[in-house]
């Protein structure tokens, strides 16, 4: 491994066409994927086409019991060249004191040379301690790849961009899902190799029990539109009067500030932002928000931004596309009303 980077290194300070495409051949991304019921989560395809950006062959892991459905659809996703399969329970809830150690494992094993995964809870759960267990720097919440050592990302909550260019032999990188366009399932039929690393390493912490939050709604942070309540609601009672109409009218998944979240208007799976989830759908709909920057880091590219407030001064209106200056209580069922006398 030690020759192979030296060779690496020698290599990169070349600048012949000849020599890039040896050090290509010598990049390998492990795209790791999450999963649920079954399938590969949408949130971690948009990791997979940063892993194709920045070079190599792409293998797709995946782990957990009765993981093979998973693993066969990641083989068919465009870009991916191989998967890497453990079909083992102790891994099946993402806990990450089991699953860090496993990856770190991998990755050595298969000397890869970036390692990629969602910027979700799993992502952020667990690529921290991979990182922390290789000794390296993660480089956290990309946005875009200039090349293969070379990263943008949002910095202040999306006030400044950075880009870092990183040294590192084994670079840990999350994905954020609304920057890269989801892989899509093609004609690929890439070899499914089931991972013979394997530490399994006795844990102190066991997985107990879920909760989720149950919806019939889209997933908030894959969803094409979004409506998202404030603080301007004023109770839960108002929330829940008002919000999940207008999202069954547009047939949107229902969001909510942080404010709104922190009152117990909403659950806090529902909280966009900075310290909550970052999506972009084609139409974001804030009800009550004043468009905190914090607020905003979570939606503000979003492709069309609508926004209902009061208050005509309202920093949301500096970033939306389209602005109604009037009382929610109105204005909502106003438009709710009319949204659903058009789907007739
Ligand atoms: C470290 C940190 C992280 C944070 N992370 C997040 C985050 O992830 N997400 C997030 O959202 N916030 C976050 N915040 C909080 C953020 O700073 C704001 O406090 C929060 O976004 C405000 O929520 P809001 O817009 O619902 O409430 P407010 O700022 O109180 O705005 C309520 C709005 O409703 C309008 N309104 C009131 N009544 C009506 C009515 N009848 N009709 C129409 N409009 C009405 C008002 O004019 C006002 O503009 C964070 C803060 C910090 C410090």
């Amino acid at each position: 491994m030690l020759a192979n980077r030296t060779v690496l290194r020698a290599l990169r300070t070349s600048r012949s066409n000849a020599t890039y495409a040896t050090v290509s051949r010598l990049l390998s991304t492990l795209a790791v994927l999450e999963h649920r019921g079954g399938k590969v989560s949408a949130g971690s395809l948009p990791s997979i086409s940063a892993a194709v950006a920045i070079g190599g062959p792409v293998t797709a892991f995946v782990a957990g019991a009765d993981s093979a459905a998973v693993a066969a659809e990641a083989a068919k996703l465009e870009g991916v060249s191989k998967v890497l399969h453990v079909p083992n329970g102790a891994y099946d809830k993402g806990m990450p004191e089991n699953f860090a150690p496993l990856l770190a494992e991998n990755i050595k094993a298969g000397g890869f040379t970036h390692v990629v995964c969602a910027h979700s809870a799993f992502g952020k759960n667990i690529m921290p301690r991979v990182s922390a267990l290789l000794d390296v720097q993660q480089i956290s919440d990309i946005t875009a790849v200039k090349d293969q050592n070379t990263f943008v990302r949002p910095i202040y909550a999306g006030n400044a961009i950075a880009t870092v260019k990183s040294s590192q032999a084994t670079n840990v990188i999350t994905v954020r899902g609304t920057a890269f366009a989801p892989a899509a399932e093609g004609s690929n039929a890439a070899p499914v190799e089931q991972s013979t690393v394997d530490p399994n390493a006795p844990q102190l912490c066991e997985w107990v029990e879920e909760n989720l939050a149950k919806s019939e709604r889209p997933d908030l942070a894959t969803a094409s539109k979004v409506v998202s309540g404030g603080r301007g609601l004023k109770d839960k009672e108002n929330f829940d009067k008002y919000m999940p109409p207008l999202a069954d009218a547009l047939g949107a998944a229902i969001g909510a500030s942080r404010a709104a979240v922190d009152a117990g208007f909403a659950d806090n799976s529902l909280q966009v932002g900075q310290t909550g989830k970052v999506v972009a759908p084609q139409l974001y709909m804030a009800v009550g928000i004043s468009g905190a920057i914090q607020h905003l880091a979570g939606m503000k590219d979003s492709k069309v931004i609508a926004a209902i407030n009061k208050d005509a001064d309202a920093p949301i209106f500096q970033v939306a596309d389209v602005g109604l200056v009037a009382d929610l209580f109105t204005a909502v069922p106003e438009l709710t009303t009319k949204l659903e006398a058009e789907k007739k």
